[in-house]
């Protein structure tokens, strides 16, 4: 008898599905808005100088051994000063726990499985909506899940008293997931102001916060900027974690470079996170991969390096905010009387255009435009040459 008979195909990804039909598409205008890596005015895909110039640091290096089980412990460092700050206190007390990570999505699931492990009886309150990724993540670590209010699509923005009713019902010692900035797939995020008001709320509630953190620097092109969340809350003195991803902001993609962190009590209390971590880590991959790891430590461990990194996280901020102005523009002189003002008010790699299904549908097939059906943009996939064609096509689908 056949052992596999009856498994069935898993539900196609919405995302892979946009991209195989994009590529089989041979009009010569198409347009790919759906999935989320940065492309260069001219559509290409971008290695950073930076890490050019890394890769040359390490190219002939004789060390190609095993990383530990937690992963290199200069990339850890560096990368835990990048989100919580080089003067952080809770760094020079020596009690966050860092464990690298495959990826942004890597660091979720250590993070996912550690809750379940240590703190079987907490669930997880993960915001509506989500990269759709968050969900599976918690699902497959068997964590208890919830959503709370995030967006409202009446206002295209935040839905501050939505959110904070929410999480005043939890009930008390939740762990809430919250996109630390850029916030995928809406672009909206809570103010400065609405951090401080959302972190004494947790306070209260004495709820657990878990960053995830894939847009760093990203969003708004400076790495403390995007990070203020985080350090909102620990100047309130909340045990954060962190998920850090560097696929984004160092377009390391494929290199799965990423860090989870924990802040703890005091060192002893890291120490055994850390080895609890590493414990997890051990049984499913052994230990990180080691090139991204030392691009990353290449980079940030060297003053020039460094600052040539923040010059062109800055570059491809500057470019996503710059074709959030354009097509507001082109939509105007394209004729469209809507109310387009989200479009610059959202930040980071998406848009949440607002536009329905059906209108997602047309635009693909009457324009070639590909886009997942909940009308998120792909900022990174609008360039010069396609704003005016993509603006005046959402303008007859919405007119
Ligand atoms: N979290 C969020 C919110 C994301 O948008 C992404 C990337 N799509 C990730 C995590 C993880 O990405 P990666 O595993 O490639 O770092």
């Amino acid at each position: 008898g056949s052992w596999w008979k009856d498994v069935q195909p898993a539900a196609r990804d919405p995302i892979l599905g946009v991209t195989e039909a994009f590529l089989a598409d041979t009009h010569p205008s198409k347009m790919n808005v759906g999935v989320g890596a940065y492309r260069t005015d001219e559509g290409k895909p971008l290695v950073l100088e930076c890490v050019r110039q890394a890769e040359r640091h390490i190219a002939g290096s004789n060390f190609m051994e095993y990383l530990p089980m937690g992963g290199s412990v200069v990339f850890n460092d560096h990368s835990m000063k990048l989100a919580y700050g080089e003067e952080a206190s809770v760094l020079a007390d020596k009690r966050v726990a860092g464990i690298q990570a495959l990826s942004g999505t890597g660091a979720c699931r250590l993070f996912a499985d550690f809750q379940r492990r240590f703190k079987p009886e907490s669930h997880i309150f993960i915001p509506v909506p989500t990269w759709a990724n968050h969900h599976n993540i918690w699902r497959d670590a068997h964590v208890p899940q919830h959503t709370f209010r995030y967006y409202d699509p009446v206002t295209k923005g935040l839905d501050f008293a939505g959110l904070m009713e929410d999480v005043k019902r939890a009930p008390e010692a939740s762990v809430f997931l919250l996109h630390a900035c850029a916030h995928n797939p809406t672009g909206v995020d809570p103010s400065p102001e609405q951090w401080k008001e959302i972190s004494a709320l947790f306070k209260e509630k004495n709820h657990f916060a878990l960053f995830d953190m894939a847009y760093q620097g990203f969003a708004s092109g400076d790495t403390n900027r995007d990070a203020q969340a985080i350090r909102i809350f620990l100047d309130d003195g909340h045990q954060v974690a962190c998920a850090q991803s560097f696929a984004k902001n160092m377009g390391l993609y494929g290199q799965r470079v990423g860090c989870l962190s924990v802040v703890c009590d005091d060192t002893q209390q890291a120490v055994a996170v850390k080895s609890q971590l590493q414990q997890i880590a051990r049984p499913m991959y052994s230990n990180p991969p080691l090139h991204g790891a030392l691009i990353v430590s290449t980079i940030l461990g060297d003053p020039d390096l460094k600052a040539l990194w923040h010059t062109e996280v800055k570059g491809m901020a500057d470019r996503i905010i710059t074709m959030r102005e354009l097509l507001k523009k082109n939509l105007v002189e394209a004729g469209s009387h809507l109310n387009w003002q989200h479009i610059t008010d959202q930040i980071g790699m998406f848009c949440f255009s607002g536009l329905n299904p059906e209108q997602v549908d047309r635009l693909t097939s009457q324009f070639h435009i590909y886009l997942t059906r909940n009308g998120r943009i792909s900022m990174a996939g609008i360039n010069s040459n396609n704003v005016e064609y993509l603006a005046n096509a959402i303008h007859e689908v919405t007119r």
